[in-house]
């Protein structure tokens, strides 16, 4: 039986690992830009790190996580997330000791055992930042920037940024009576899972996505509406420092997240093109975190971004960037000597830079030609009986078809030729080479 990958994980086949590659490089671009330090942290965690950092009452922790039992002894988990990890990672090499602030990125793959669609998988992956030691509205605006920079400059214009706020401890609990007041009456018309959390923590059933809680959910109160002095004047500022960059945001009072430590500002980059699965990243501030992982009280804030779904919408919005050639010589030989001495000058342009390739099929003179062509090569160095004895190749330039000949062993000289010839050929069939086909 021919064996499929698992249901939700998805192969990165070579023709689409450069759009990946391309939003990698432009990630620890700009990350620099915001003195970020790439942070690598395990694929797997104790599952008591999880359950503590994003709550049991999460879906995610509740229903969706990978936990297995390693040697039949401790609960482990593939992380869903890359936050808690981060925390953890911080706590346990002492990162906010050594230096006030921390600012780390992590990217990588992340494990939910949700149901599949388009733009939601079982194993996906994020772009994660974590500013972590300050507690001020300008980190707040400043890893808001980032993210939004992120999107702007992979070229998506269709998505807005949701901002909330969601105050400081006290306003927060002024905010839970209220929920449960409103809630209560109606509890037994609320979804199971919104029943379960109503007395353990009212915030998450705004979440729900179940019909049933809908209307409840609709004409629930707004934290906005619960929100102290100190919170107010904090989410102002936020405001304000966004407006002072240009980043344009719209208010969503119904953006929460039902956690204790998470704190003041909250948001969520989305867009219309993805259907149901509209949100591209989202992000926030959690300064109860470090205490609830055991560590000293130290505030942070951060994001994460969703690879597939911003692929999607490059993909939509035909921002995919051009595949470049991946081969600047092909070597043509003719015989089996000619493949002998046709493999040494490989070797050799390789060792110079050049990138090289060889027909390893010992195709006829016409086949090697036709792949040469597929592979984009800016130049063919064709090697025949007849060019062997002489000691030398020749060298046909593909954009204009001339040709000339090279002594065979003069590698520098042909690597110096190839960094001359700096309008790379345009293969026939250029759809093959070509990522977005809709361009
Ligand atoms: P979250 O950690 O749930 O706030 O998710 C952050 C971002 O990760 C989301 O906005 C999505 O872009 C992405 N994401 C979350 N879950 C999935 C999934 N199952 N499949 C693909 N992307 C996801």
């Amino acid at each position: 039986m021919k064996l499929q990958s698992v249901r939700g994980t998805k192969d990165i086949l070579p023709e689409e690992s450069p759009r990946w590659q391309h939003c990698e490089a432009l990630f620890r671009r700009v990350a620099a830009l915001y003195g970020f330090q790439e942070i690598r942290i395990p694929v797997f965690e104790v599952t008591e790190l999880f359950a503590r950092g994003m709550g049991e009452t999460t879906d995610v922790v509740s229903k969706e996580m990978y936990t297995f039992l390693d040697m039949g002894k401790d609960s482990l988990t593939l992380r869903p997330e890359a936050t808690a990890g981060i925390v953890r990672a911080a706590i346990e090499h002492t990162l906010i000791e050594k230096n006030p602030v921390a600012r780390l990125w992590y990217c990588g793959a992340m494990f939910r055992q949700e149901r599949p669609q388009k733009g939601r998988y079982r194993q996906f992956h994020q772009f994660d930042a974590e500013l972590l030691g300050a507690a001020t509205p300008e980190a707040d605006a400043e890893i808001l920037a980032f993210a939004y920079q992120i999107v702007r400059e992979l070229g998506i214009a269709s998505f807005e940024v949701r901002l909330n706020s969601l105050g400081n401890t006290p306003s927060r609990l002024r905010y839970k009576d209220l929920l449960l007041e409103h809630f209560r009456p109606v509890r037994h018309q609320l979804s199971q899972d919104s029943q379960n959390r109503l007395e353990r923590n009212p915030m998450r059933i705004l979440d729900s996505k179940q019909p049933e809680d809908a209307e409840f959910v609709r004409s629930a109160p707004l934290l906005t509406d619960a929100l102290d002095d100190e919170s107010r004047a904090y989410f102002d500022n936020v405001q304000t420092l966004l407006s002072a960059l240009g980043i344009p945001f719209t208010i969503d009072p119904r953006l929460v997240r039902g956690l204790d430590y998470y704190c003041h500002t909250a948001f969520e980059l989305v867009t219309t093109r993805l259907g149901s699965q509209n949100a591209l990243g989202g992000g926030g501030r959690y300064d109860g975190l470090f205490e609830q992982l055991g560590g000293k009280p130290t505030p942070g804030v951060g994001f994460a971004l969703g690879i597939e779904r911003l692929l999607l919408l490059m993909e939509e919005e035909g921002k995919l960037p051009q595949t470049t050639t991946a081969t600047d010589v092909y070597i043509v030989a003719l015989d089996a000597a000619s493949r002998e001495r046709g493999t040494q000058l490989a070797f050799q342009l390789r060792g110079c830079g050049v990138r090289v390739m060889t027909d390893v099929l010992a195709r006829s003179f016409k086949a090697q030609m036709r792949d040469a062509d597929r592979t984009g090569a800016a130049l063919v160095v064709i090697i025949g009986e007849h060019e062997r004895e002489r000691n030398v190749c020749i060298v046909k330039t593909m954009a204009n078809g001339e040709q000339q000949e090279y002594p065979l062993d003069a590698a520098k000289t042909l690597a110096a030729l190839v960094q001359s010839t700096n309008a790379p050929h345009q293969p026939s069939n250029s759809i093959e080479h070509t990522l977005n086909t809709g361009m």
